[in-house]
């Protein structure tokens, strides 16, 4: 191809959608440029370092590594060239307020023993509750998790699927069809959380999550997460392509129904043959497009949809190693539907809490300072549209909370051995991301924000403008924005 023949793209953002489209675009030839605010890439999956210790931002899980291992063989290459993974075994351990533990893995005759400890008779409802989920699995993810949903006649060719395996009834409806005991009902339903659902609405079609981690194991990159970002970004590079850090998009240029080219603070300015977002959605048209007929209208849509929760994270570097803690946890409070009651619909900030707390030193101790550990507790919070709290002035006794609840269930003398600490609130999701309300996940996963009904990967009037990402179909989590860049890749290099 000439050089004047080359067609070239923006992509604005360097989350893990942005990345893994811009790879597409440039395997496949498309001179590609990602526009990226923050000075350093990943988006959710951002990280710091300090005192010594590297606390990764976001994504912690990793799983189904083939959809990006399928980013390095677009171009023959290999993922193992730039980045290491490493299992994760078990995949979480989960703790009650009374005392109960589940270790929760692929190993299947370990797995077994863990269930049947709390139910003997929950070992077969669980097993029809696996072949639930690899059912939906094969439905929802292999077939359409990264393909688009440009018309309605897409979604009623997917009905008779989400009919099958009953769609509208919740992940948590689903699962108490199938075991019987209150822990368990939880430990196989809990994982909506992280792509922002709650388990008692969302569909039990995100049962799915549970084929996808037992086949293709849960992972974490050496190094951190971020330094799959950044081997993401080396990959990109090392194709061909351009990333422009530290300088936001401030508009997408339109003209009629065409995108014709990309605006930064700086004063920035290029034309491109197309334009794909990856920023928030709600950004994207209220912000990027709004001075256009088209910006205005969606951003008055988007803004009557459900968006999903924030999150409250505390970062902390303790002196001293914690070999017994394993890397994922899950600490369920005493409540659960109530306690997600309060965060998905009352907007309230409960006083109790369930915490995910990642120790990722456990398996990778270069991430803290020689014999120390790096860790991260997070808690589900409302965002700001439903609790517009002043989160500055609360930060500090809510990390402290956190940290007690932790000290008193997990690690006696915690707080004395605090090396660092630092806080991350819904404000900063808001104000660092343009997260629309601070969402931690963008859209709420619900059956009625899903597929067709989710934002378009490709605008239905500006026909060379795309998004990717967590507000486009399939949804938020790693596999899931990189099965969207999958999507809109495909309609991308189809209409170039
Ligand atoms: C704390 C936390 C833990 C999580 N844990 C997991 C997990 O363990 N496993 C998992 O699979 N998923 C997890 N998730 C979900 C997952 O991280 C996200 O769904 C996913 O990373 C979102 O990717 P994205 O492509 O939508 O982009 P984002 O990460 O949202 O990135 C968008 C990018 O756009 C940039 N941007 C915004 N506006 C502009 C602008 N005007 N100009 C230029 N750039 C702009 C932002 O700076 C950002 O870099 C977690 C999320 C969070 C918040």
């Amino acid at each position: 191809m000439t050089h004047a023949e080359t067609r070239t793209a923006a992509v604005i953002g360097a989350g893990f959608g942005g990345l893994a489209l811009a790879i597409r675009l440039q395997s496949a030839g498309i001179a590609t440029t990602i526009v990226e605010g923050r000075e350093k890439p990943g988006g959710r999956a951002y990280a710091w370092e300090r005192d010594g210790f590297t606390f990764d931002a976001g994504p912690t899980v990793i799983t189904d590594p083939d959809c990006l291992r399928e980013l390095w063989a677009l171009s023959g290459r290999d993922l193992a060239d730039d980045v290491t993974l490493l299992p994760v075994m078990p995949f979480y351990r989960l703790n009650w307020p009374d005392g109960t533990m589940f270790d929760y893995s692929n190993d299947e005759p370990r797995l077994r023993a863990e269930i049947a400890k709390l139910n003997p008779g929950d070992v077969a409802g669980y097993a029809r509750f696996l072949d639930y989920a690899a059912g939906v699995y094969r439905e929802g993810y292999e077939k359409l998790g990264a393909v688009a949903f440009l018309d309605f006649a897409a979604m009623i060719r997917a009905a008779p699927a989400l009919a099958r395996y009953q769609a509208w009834r919740s992940v948590y409806s689903m699962v108490s069809s199938f075991v019987q005991d209150a822990h368990l009902r939880q430990a196989l339903s809990f994982h909506t959380l992280l792509v922002g659902g709650n388990p008692m609405t969302t569909s039990a079609i995100y049962a799915l999550i549970h084929k996808l981690e037992k086949a293709g194991g849960v992972w974490f990159a050496k190094g951190g997460t971020h330094a799959l970002v950044r081997g993401m970004v080396k990959h990109f590079e090392r194709l061909g392509g351009t990333i422009r850090l530290g300088d936001p998009a401030v508009e997408i240029e339109t003209g009629g129904d065409r995108a014709s080219g990309v605006r930064t603070r700086s004063g920035w300015y290029q034309a491109f043959d197309a334009v794909a977002s990856n920023a928030d959605i709600m950004h994207s048209y209220r912000d990027l497009l709004g001075s256009s007929a088209r910006g205005r209208s969606v951003s008055r849509r988007l803004a009557r949809k459900a968006f999903s929760p924030s999150l409250f994270l505390v970062h902390f570097g303790v002196k001293g190693t914690w070999p017994g803690i394993p890397h994922h946890m899950i600490l369920f409070g005493p409540r659960y539907d109530g306690l997600l009651t309060d965060i998905y619909r009352r907007g309230v900030l409960p006083a109790d809490f369930s915490l995910y707390l990642h120790h990722p030193t456990v398996t990778d101790p270069s991430l803290a300072p020689e014999g120390c550990s790096t860790f991260y507790a997070l808690a589900p919070v409302p965002h700001l549209g439903k609790a517009p709290l002043d989160w500055e002035q609360l930060q500090q006794s809510y990390a402290d909370r956190i940290l007690d609840e932790v000290e008193r269930r997990l690690m006696p003398g915690l707080r004395e051995r605090i090396v660092t600490r630092f806080h991350y609130t819904p404000a900063d999701f808001a104000h660092d991301l343009n997260a629309h309300l601070g969402s931690a996940f963008s859209l709420e996963p619900l059956l009625t924000q899903s597929a067709w009904f989710r934002t378009h990967n490709r605008d239905d009037r500006i026909r060379n403008l795309y998004f990717v990402g967590a507000g486009t179909h399939p949804g938020a989590g790693i596999p899931g924005v990189v099965g969207s860049a999958k999507a809109t890749a495909a309609l991308m290099l189809e209409d170039m």
